[in-house]
């Protein structure tokens, strides 16, 4: 057995620096102590068989007592990587993306996780946000001329499907909240961004909706170009606040998208530019930063942190979002940031996606639901410097 055990802590370091590279984005906290290994690997396996699975208060991350090895404990081959280093896996929520290149990123540590994931002054599990892009909606009788236009009556069929299935809207600072510390937002909750500068669209098709449900429409806004008049309208428009102000960048053509061949004072310049200009017609900085036709780097998503932007939106039409959960594809993966580079549905196609947004939220729940002890076991053993912090466990 000694033999085995002093392998097995040679082993398990290199194992985490392999595993540790694949799971980034997990939540799964490392722990860099083979004590602590040993001792999470004797749990799993009580917890996993159900059998004697106590809840020992000297259990610590700094405990450099040896654990006692239970005798089933016989490290080998098929010892899995994900139950190396962690007290017991904590499962995540999975859905089936189509394409399947689409998966759901964690962003939070577990503990940050867990201590805002439960509770009554927090979103209830499976609260799920919709976010949806619009362009123009084309009057009622003419053809559609691109993809990235809606038909008026789809997005009345819209509108009021989403109404009937309970949807209210959010504004971007509701979910940032959401998304950072799981504060309270409805459970089906949907974000309507319009993209440029369309205050007609606004006036002539949103309006009427926002007023009738008490919503918020978020206007991605190209600020650099914006004449008086279009901030008279702003304002005229914005009489009851339902709009939410956002950048889309400060000029947004050809020669300012964000790809690997801009320059850093462009970047710069489209980042930073809209900041003032939005802080001096709404009186709140913005905290959204929209992706110029969608074009962002790894580099840009930093700049776009250093300066002071809490969510990212793209073009690519991925799934909803919960708290800690954010279906990316792999242009999104690569930059370690899933919370600057958040999917959009497409208005064209939105209708299906709320449907399919209430499905996945029931799921959710119901999972939360049956892993709910699972959970609070590991947050009141592996979390104790969060726990002041909640009283909800
Ligand atoms: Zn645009």
């Amino acid at each position: 057995m000694k033999i085995y055990l002093s392998k097995f802590k040679l082993i398990i370091p290199i194992l985490i620096f392999i595993i540790y590279g694949f799971t980034a984005c997990q939540i799964i906290p490392i722990e860099e102590n083979s004590q602590m290994v040993s001792f999470s690997s004797t749990s799993i396996d009580a917890f996993q068989t159900n059998q004697s699975f106590t809840i020992t208060p000297s259990i610590k991350k700094t405990t450099t007592k040896t654990p006692t090895q239970v005798s089933s404990f016989t490290p080998s081959p098929s010892f899995t990587p994900t139950i190396t280093n962690t007290p017991f896996s904590l499962e995540n929520f999975s859905y089936n993306f189509r394409p399947n290149e689409v998966s759901a990123q964690t962003y939070l540590e577990t503990c940050s996780y867990l201590a805002n994931r439960w509770g009554e002054e927090k979103s209830i599990p499976g609260t799920i946000v919709v976010p949806i892009m619009y362009h123009s909606v084309r009057q009622s009788g003419r053809p559609l001329q691109d993809e990235m236009q809606v038909s008026q009556e789809y997005f009345e069929y819209t509108m009021e499907y989403a109404t009937k299935l309970g949807f209210e809207t959010i504004t971007t600072e509701e979910l940032i909240g959401f998304l950072y510390s799981n504060d309270p937002i409805p459970q089906y909750s949907m974000i309507m961004i319009i993209d440029d500068r369309r205050l007609g669209v606004v006036d002539d098709h949103f309006m009427k909706y926002l007023d009738q449900n008490d919503w918020t429409v978020t206007l991605a806004y190209i600020t650099g170009v914006a004449s008086e008049f279009e901030w008279q309208e702003f304002a005229r428009l914005n009489v009851n606040n339902r709009l939410d102000l956002q950048a889309h960048g400060f000029l947004h053509n050809a020669e300012t998208y964000i790809t690997e061949n801009t320059s850093t004072e462009i970047i710069e310049q489209e980042l930073y530019e809209p900041i003032s200009i939005i802080e001096e017609k709404t009186g709140r900085k913005p905290s959204a930063f929209i992706w110029p036709g969608g074009n962002f780097t790894t580099e840009s998503v930093q700049m776009a942190r250093e300066a002071g932007y809490e969510v990212g939106f793209t073009v690519y039409s991925r799934g909803p979002l919960m708290y800690n959960w954010i279906p990316l594809g792999s242009t999104e993966i690569k930059v370690s940031d899933p919370l600057m580079v958040l999917p959009r549905y497409w208005s064209n196609s939105a209708a299906i996606y709320l449907e399919k947004a209430v499905e996945i939220s029931t799921k959710a729940q119901e999972f939360a639901e049956e892993n709910k002890a699972k959970e609070q076991i590991w947050f009141q053993n592996y979390c104790k410097e969060f726990q002041n912090d909640s009283g909800n466990h």
